[in-house]
């Protein structure tokens, strides 16, 4: 099977609506009223929702730690209402982090979660230096990173539920309802008198990020299922974790329910590849986005890619052997790579080829320069290679995670050769 379909993203044009951050710097960097008594803001790149009422406010999400503070601020040049609930739609860094100004001010609001959130708590305390590296890689972050793994560096929720959970407050009626997506222990919100949902990740204007290259197991079916939820409710506002709002029942409904059809047709290519007994490779070749579905922007590939999913949904079915015999119990890389430099007589043989594809076969491009750099760690030379012809490939490719972990492959190249400088 032909696999130029994996890199078929090409003829997106997302500037049209915009790369994946500047669809989530919204511009909406102020609290402000986006319904009656319901303010909606941004802090740096994630979404926060607060819901006044007799009884208080309703603030759904906090944002990082970092913005906590900007985030309480604007909320309290808006309200003095007393903080009665904090709904976190899940328990990632970017959504569940930034109570603290709030706290110390003396409020005493009930916090509410999924069940989940407080075991992903206890999994970020075991895993937070694999953390830390994740998002160095994904992002190229050479800074320091702190991943919270203290008892007292999370917010630990005291009211919990499994399936849904009905609130009550000043007489209006809120509705929480758990969804898998992103993660395992997500919340929408809905404010049933409002017509308003609120939507967490489960709705970003992206295709759904969930084919994640280094992180756990995430859900696209479930992820459908929940946005067919979200459809059905019929809300008028849509406000969302990240990104823009979406504005009216009819829109709400067609993006959600297209969003779902996309997840559903990337999950019945990989099971149909899955059970031809197909090659890993070969399946991922084989994943479309309905042809009817390709020009809509809020299923832009920015953050993940349509065989990045398909990848986790073989994950979820299947094992993680990919269907090639020798890759059983393989030679280790650098052997492969060489060897391979021995028969095309030296790794300046696979170098000078590298370059030549650069254009116009990129992904072959990058196996040679790496076999080049591989076989020959201590070449300048191939080091140079891999930082260029990785750096071209990661400029044209259109998903976040993509260009990170492209972009990882140079900056590696880079401190290779920072290193053979330094020794002579
Ligand atoms: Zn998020």
């Amino acid at each position: 099977m032909a696999d130029e379909n994996l890199n078929d993203t090409k003829n997106i044009d997302a500037s049209v609506g915009g790369t994946l951050f500047e669809r989530y710097f919204t511009g909406r960097n102020e609290a402000s009223l986006v319904a009656p008594n319901t303010l909606f803001m941004t802090a740096d790149y994630v979404n926060l929702t607060a819901f006044e009422t007799a009884d208080g406010l309703l603030l759904v999400d906090t944002g990082m730690v970092a913005a906590g503070p900007k985030v309480f601020e604007e909320i309290r040049k808006r309200t003095d209402a007393p903080l009665n609930t904090v709904v976190f739609t899940h328990g990632h860094l970017d959504h569940a982090f930034g109570l603290a100004p709030w706290l110390e001010a003396g409020e005493k609001p009930r916090v509410i979660a999924h069940e989940n959130v407080a075991r992903r708590y206890r999994t970020y305390m075991k895993t937070g230096p694999m953390n830390v590296h994740i998002n160095r890689v994904q992002f190229g972050i050479e800074a320091d990173i702190t991943w919270p793994q203290r008892d007292e560096d999370f917010f630990w929720p005291d009211t919990t539920y499994r399936d849904s959970l009905t609130l009550h407050l000043g007489g209006e009626r809120f509705e929480l309802r758990h969804a898998k997506g992103e993660t395992d222990d997500a919340t929408w919100v809905q404010a049933c008198d409002r017509k308003i949902v609120c939507s967490g990740d489960l709705w970003e204007g992206i295709l759904p990020n969930c084919g994640n290259p280094q992180k756990v197991q995430r859900y696209p079916e479930e992820w459908a299922d929940a946005l067919e939820a979200i459809a059905a409710v019929g809300a008028e506002l849509l406000l969302p974790g990240h990104g823009q709002p979406l504005e009216g029942a009819d829109k709400i409904r067609t993006c959600c329910l297209n969003t779902a059809e996309a997840l559903r047709a990337i999950v019945s290519q990989t099971l149909e590849g899955l059970n031809a007994g197909w090659t890993h490779e070969d399946i991922l070749a084989s994943i479309k986005i309905p042809e009817h579905l390709t020009g809509e922007h809020y299923l832009d590939p920015l953050y993940d890619r349509p065989e990045f999913i398909a990848r986790n949904v073989i994950r979820k079915y299947g094992g993680w052997w990919e269907g090639f015999s020798s890759q059983i119990m393989p030679a280790k890389m650098a052997s492969q790579a060489a060897e391979i430099a021995r028969l095309a007589g030296g790794a300046a043989a696979l170098i000078a080829r590298a370059r030549e594809l650069t254009d116009s076969d990129p992904a072959l491009a990058c196996h040679l320069a790496e076999w080049a750099a591989l076989a020959a760690p201590e070449d300048r030379e191939a080091q140079q290679c891999v930082i260029d012809v990785f750096t071209k490939r990661a400029e044209g490719e259109i998903a976040l995670m993509g260009r990170g972990l492209l972009s990882h492959a140079a900056r590696n190249a880079e401190k290779a050769i920072a290193a053979l400088d330094s020794t002579g």
